[in-house]
């Protein structure tokens, strides 16, 4: 995530959306960009002022190096090396390593870089050089004005778990929020600077270390529900919820965005803002959608939802070769948007020659329209169709309510 250029973007929506007559300063000066200072530059900080960083962010910063550098010589460590083989390919273990994300092949830049099995020498990759393991606001606040006075690139992370590898970099300072991990309930909740009488809402209050499995439980306990995804593992705060965040119980009560009362966010200049439907609005919308580039999110508000029961039915299709297996997506994708019109929250992950199918229908009592096998076979008719289903009730008293898993 490159913070400076999102600023700079913030500006740019803000002048085109909401200026009717620009400036000459506006017209004239595009904004200036300059590269990142890297290590082999005079701008990179020395020994001494990473230390006295450190001690800012309370003894915190962490020298990065890639998970599996106790695998490989000068670095073996046979202990170690074994501890990493066990947790190697478990999200949660990933999730808690500095160096890590959840796909290593982000970690890894044109072949360089550190993965377990590889026999060529063990370098950095993408790996970010150090990684601030935040706790506090101040902490947030404290790596953005060091990496922007020093210009260097800044990652975010919670959990790793980005698709599209955002939250590492090469060269980069890693702001890991993973263990800001507050919870709170609110049943009477306002905005910062709603006017006086505004109705409250019911909603959670998250850090931005808090992953969705955390949330579930902390609702289900408070007798809630919350929109969140299908996977126990994702934060809360970051890439979902700021790119939409579609989850089981999103065809009853939106996408998470929908559900967002207020973010704190601490913005490209070091600044704490508020952002609501009363304050910094244009802010509020683009965090409602426009992808995790804005600041980081301090802290998050969602609207909670009293608890209710909806079906899970978990299918495995299997198909004898990679050809039949994409004409069963073809057809699968064909009626997604019919299954979502009639209140069905579907992931069907696909991989080549099985098909996981998971679909939430909202309330027990719209019986799930499911035309799937006989539509399949309409569509692949040599198709021989394997599957189980598998549907059960869900209500406040199983694992946690929110959730399919
Ligand atoms: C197993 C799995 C299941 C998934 N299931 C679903 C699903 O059901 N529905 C759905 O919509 N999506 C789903 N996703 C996609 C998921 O929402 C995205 O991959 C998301 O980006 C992960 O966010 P994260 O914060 O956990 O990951 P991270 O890698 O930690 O961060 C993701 C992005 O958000 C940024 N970021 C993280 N924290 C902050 C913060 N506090 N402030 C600002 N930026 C921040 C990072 O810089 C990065 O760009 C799933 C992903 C996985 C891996």
């Amino acid at each position: 995530m490159h913070l400076s250029l999102s600023l700079s973007l913030i500006a740019v929506v803000g002048v085109t959306l909401f200026t009717t007559t620009p400036t000459s300063a506006q017209v004239a000066s595009p904004p200036k960009l300059r590269c990142k200072c890297l290590p082999t530059d005079g701008c990179w900080p020395n020994e001494a002022t990473w230390t006295e960083f450190g001690k800012t962010v309370g003894d915190r910063l962490i020298a990065t190096t890639p998970v599996a550098r106790e695998c490989h010589a000068p670095y073996l460590d046979q202990a170690k090396c074994e501890e990493i083989v066990k947790g190697y390919h478990k999200d949660t273990w990933r999730s808690l390593q500095p160096g890590a994300v959840m796909s290593a092949n982000w970690e890894t830049f044109r072949g360089e870089g550190c993965l377990l099995n590889q026999t060529a020498p063990c370098t950095q990759g993408e790996v970010p050089l150090y990684t601030v393991k935040a706790l506090s606001v101040a902490d947030v606040e404290t790596t953005i004005r060091f990496a922007s006075k020093h210009n260097i690139r800044l990652v975010v992370k919670n959990t790793g778990h980005d698709y599209l590898g955002r939250s590492t970099a090469m060269n980069s300072i890693s702001l890991w929020t993973h263990f800001m991990k507050g919870i709170k309930f609110d049943d009477k909740y306002t905005p910062e600077g709603a006017p006086a009488g505004t109705e409250g809402t019911d909603a959670i209050i998250l850090e931005a270390g808090v992953v969705w499995d955390e949330a579930y439980k902390a609702a289900h306990e408070n007798n809630r529900m919350v929109v969140g995804g299908n996977h126990p593992t994702v934060g809360t705060s970051g890439g979902f919820c700021q790119s939409g965040g579609h989850g089981p119980l999103s065809p009853r009560h939106g996408l998470c965005v929908d559900n967002v009362l207020q973010y704190k966010i601490v913005t490209a200049d070091g600044i704490l803002r508020i952002a609501n439907a009363y304050q910094n609005q244009d802010l509020f919308w683009a965090l409602r959608g426009g992808g995790p580039s804005y600041g980081v999110v301090v802290e998050a508000v969602y609207r909670t939802h009293p608890p209710a029961s909806f079906v899970l039915i978990v299918s495995k299709i299997t198909a004898p070769d990679e050809a039949t297996m994409l004409a069963i997506s073809q057809a699968f994708y064909a009626h997604q948007s019919q299954l979502s019109k009639d209140g069905q929250a579907t992931h069907s992950p696909v991989p080549t020659t099985s098909f996981w199918l998971i679909i939430s229908p909202t309330a027990p009592w719209i019986p799930p329209r499911l035309p799937l096998s006989p539509s399949l076979t309409l569509c692949v008719p040599s198709l021989e169709l394997k599957s189980k289903w598998r549907t059960m009730p869900r209500s406040p008293h199983t694992r946690h309510s929110s959730m399919p898993g």
